[in-house]
């Protein structure tokens, strides 16, 4: 290998699999590699075994490509407390309460920078995918729960309190009577975009308005022939369009790029700009909504493009 080039290695924790990426400068991609998560019913167990799972990894990608020292970012789906540099929100529950990235840190030798999925998401899209051309780009995911990320020349927004783009436990914006019944979150409060937008909580606002019980992917098969499919999908379309306008009044991103399975519906990128416009503070919106270049691969790749762009410090 070329001792002069630049590589940067990403890796995404999940709740199932751990990912590792190694990308060069220009994005090219020359190790992947994918293996289960570990389980173990001690807490602690799981935890040194995660540890253990990543350095290997490390090593293995390392070794094969004759690099070392390798810059290494981590996706993980929860965050890292700026203040105490504990984990929180994690759905991989081993980690909370853990200082992780001092851990890792200190096994790897290096320097980790950890971000939430969704940062990542937004990074890799704005890096090289489908904002690479936009200075300012604000990514959401859309998936089992709703996120987002808020990248400004390639340069992710953490904030003081790290919780910038975290959009989804607003409440749903210019609400109607079209919205109710709402539903009570997770988090504890009601009417929260996620409850609407995130693809279970979009089945079970169609259940509750329309009594009618089918997954998102069920409902675009039958919008054309069930009327009521057909009407919560309107909703659903101008409740993302209110959304999204919510976020363009503040922020006015070039680009905004979905991620997530709902952002396989690709009728949402031509219904949703003809709806915002009512919801936006100007007589013309020239806001582009675009779907993810990199699907799956965004999160991993994202984790590898921490270490290039310039961002807020971490405490180590
Ligand atoms: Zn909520």
């Amino acid at each position: 290998m070329d001792s002069d080039s630049k590589f940067y290695i990403g890796i995404d924790l999940g709740g199932t699999k751990i990912e590792i990426v190694a990308l060069d400068e220009l994005g090219n991609e020359h190790f992947r590699k994918r293996v289960s998560t570990p389980k173990h019913s001690e807490p602690s167990v799981q935890y040194s075994h995660i540890i253990q799972a990543i350095e290997a990894l490390v090593f293995e990608c390392e070794t094969t490509l004759a690099i070392k020292e390798t810059p290494v970012g981590l996706g993980i789906p929860g965050s890292e407390s700026l203040h105490t540099g504990l984990i929180k929100n994690a759905n991989t529950t081993c980690l909370i309460g853990k200082p992780f990235r001092h851990d890792l840190s200190i096994q790897l030798n290096r320097h980790i920078q950890i971000e939430n999925d969704a940062n990542c998401f937004s990074l890799s899209e704005a890096t090289d995918g489908a904002g690479k051309n936009a200075s300012s780009v604000f990514a959401v995911i859309l998936g089992t729960g709703v996120g987002g990320g808020w990248v400004i020349n390639k340069q992710l927004i953490i904030g003081p309190n790290h919780i910038c783009g975290e959009w989804g436990h607003n409440p749903m914006p210019w609400p109607s009577d079209t919205d109710e019944p709402k539903q009570t979150c997770y988090c504890g409060k009601q009417g929260c975009i996620e409850t609407y937008l995130s693809g279970p909580g979009w089945s079970q606002q169609t259940q509750l308005q329309f009594n009618l019980a089918l997954a998102p992917k069920e409902l675009i098969q039958q919008k054309a022939i069930l009327p009521p499919a057909q009407k919560s999908y309107e909703l659903y379309v101008d409740r993302l369009a209110r959304s999204l306008a919510s976020v363009i009044n503040i922020m006015d991103p070039e680009v905004i790029v979905l991620g997530g399975g709902m952002s396989n519906i690709k009728s949402l990128y031509q219904d949703v700009p003809k709806h915002w416009g009512k919801y936006v503070f100007s007589n013309n919106v020239t806001t582009q909504l675009k779907e993810n270049h990199f699907g799956d691969s965004s999160g991993v790749r994202g984790a590898a493009w921490l270490n290039q762009s310039i961002k807020s410090p971490q405490k180590q």
